[in-house]
C-alpha cells in the first residue's frame, strides 16, 4: 500500500486505524469528503486509447493553466457506490453502465474514452486500494468518483490534445441526513438544460449554474431545487443532482430522458423494480399541475439512493405528499439497498465483486 501524503484533512478521519478498517467516526458519516489512501490516474492522447494508468496516493494534481477543463469545462464526472457485505465481500453496483454513461458524455463533449472493460477495472483497483475506506456493512458506502477532464493544453476552443481519467473515493453515509424527507421548491426562473446541450450528460458544466438556485433554497430551508423544462416551464424535469417520480394510484410516473434529463442509473433500476412488484411504470411528460395533484414524489439518485419528498413549493403553494412506513419510496429503497448490500441474491446481476481472483 502506497504511503498516504494526505493530511488528516476531515474531522472525521483520525490518525490510526486497524488492519481492516481506515480510523473513522462510522456512525457520523454524512456526504462530505473523508480523504483515502489512494486514488487511480490514467491518461490518453486525442486519437488513442487509455491503455494503462495506475494507483497513486491520494493528492493534489498538477496541470496546465491552459487546459479545456479549466478554460471551457470540457469534463465529465461519474458517480457510484461500492458496498460491504455482512460476510465481508465488496460489492460495486451497476459500474458498467456508469462506463457507458461517460462514454455517450465523451463523444458529447469530443473527448476519447475508457473502453468499458478499462473503466470498470479502473473502479476495481480504486476500490480494493481503498478497501479500508468501505464502511462496514450497515454503516455507509464507499463512494467513488471518476473524472474525464480534457488536461493537455491548447489556447482555443477545441479538443484537448490529452485527456486524463482520474478516480476518487470518499466513505459516505446519508446524504440528506436525519430527515424523514425532502422539502423542495420548484424554480420558475433558471433552468438546468435546454434541448441540445448537455443536460443528459454528466458534464461537468451542468452543475455550477445550478449552485445560484440551490443555496438560495437552502437558505429559505429547503432541501433541494427542481427545475422545469426550459421550453414551456410547464414540466418538471429533475432536481440539481437527483431523477425525481411521482405515484399516483398504481401508476409511477417520471419524466422520459430526451436530453434534458440526466439518465439515472438509479432511475432504471428503481423503474424496473417497480415493474416486478406490479406498479406501472410510466416513461412521459409529467405537468407541475399533476405533479401538485400526486399520492407521492420522491427522489433517486446513487448519492441521495431513494429519498421521499414531503413537501413541495411552487410560488406561494406548498403541496404535502405521503411519506413514511406507507410510502411505496420505502419500499423500493428497501428492495435497491437489500441488493446492493447483499442482503438478498442479486438475480439481476447488477453486483460487481471486487475479489481481484474473480478478474
Ligand atoms: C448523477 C445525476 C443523477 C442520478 O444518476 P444516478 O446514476 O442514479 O446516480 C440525476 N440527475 C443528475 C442531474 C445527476 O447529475
Amino acid at each position: 500500500m502506497a504511503p498516504s501524503v494526505q493530511p488528516s484533512s476531515s474531522p472525521l478521519r483520525t490518525s490510526e486505524g486497524d488492519e481492516k478498517y481506515a480510523n473513522v467516526k462510522w456512525e457520523e458519516l454524512g456526504f462530505s469528503l473523508i480523504p483515502t489512501d489512494c486514488m487511480y490516474v490514467a491518461k490518453c492522447r486525442q486519437g488513442e486509447s487509455f491503455t494503462e494508468g495506475k494507483i497513486v496516493p491520494y493528492g493534489d494534481i498538477s496541470i496546465s493553466p491552459c487546459c479545456p477543463i479549466l478554460n471551457y469545462g470540457q469534463g465529465l464526472f461519474e458517480g457510484l457506490k461500492a458496498y460491504r457485505t455482512e460476510d465481508d465481500r465488496i460489492l460495486i453496483f451497476r459500474p458498467h453502465e456508469n462506463a457507458l454513461r461517460m462514454q455517450d458524455g465523451a463523444e458529447r463533449l469530443c473527448m476519447a474514452p475508457p473502453s468499458v472493460e478499462f473503466f470498470v477495472e479502473a473502479v476495481k483497483q480504486t476500490v480494493l486500494a481503498n478497501k479500508k475506506w468501505v464502511p462496514p456493512p450497515g454503516k455507509g458506502a464507499l463512494y467513488i468518483r471518476p473524472l474525464l477532464i480534457g488536461s493537455g493544453a491548447i489556447l482555443g476552443v477545441a479538443p484537448a490534445p490529452e485527456y486524463t481519467f482520474l478516480i476518487y473515493a470518499s466513505p459516505v453515509g446519508d446524504y440528506h441526513k436525519a430527515s424523514s424527507g425532502l422539502n423542495l421548491r420548484v424554480d420558475h426562473k433558471s433552468h438546468r438544460a435546454h434541448s441540445g446541450g448537455t443536460g443528459g450528460v454528466k458534464s461537468c458544466t451542468n452543475y455550477s449554474p445550478v449552485v445560484k438556485s440551490l443555496v438560495e433554497a437552502k437558505s429559505s430551508g429547503f432541501s433541494d431545487v427542481l427545475f422545469l423544462d426550459a421550453a414551456t416551464g410547464r414540466n418538471i424535469e429533475e432536481a440539481s443532482a437527483c431523477n425525481i417520480f411521482i405515484v399516483k394510484g398504481n401508476i409511477v410516473s417520471t419524466p422520459p430522458t430526451s436530453g434534458t434529463i440526466l439518465p439515472g442509473i438509479t432511475r432504471k433500476s428503481i423503474s424496473e423494480l417497480a415493474r416486478d412488484i406490479g406498479y406501472q411504470v410510466q416513461e412521459r411528460d409529467v405537468s407541475v399541475d399533476e405533479f401538485l395533484e400526486a399520492d407521492e414524489v420522491f427522489c433517486t439518485g446513487t448519492a441521495v439512493v431513494v429519498k421521499a419528498v414531503e413537501t413541495v413549493t411552487f410560488h406561494d403553494k406548498k403541496v404535502k405528499y405521503r411519506t413514511g412506513k406507507e410510502a411505496l419510496s420505502k419500499k423500493l429503497h428497501s428492495m435497491l439497498t437489500s441488493i446492493q448490500t447483499g442482503l438478498v441474491e442479486d438475480t439481476k446481476g447488477w453486483m460487481v465483486d471486487i475479489d481481484p481472483c474473480q478478474g
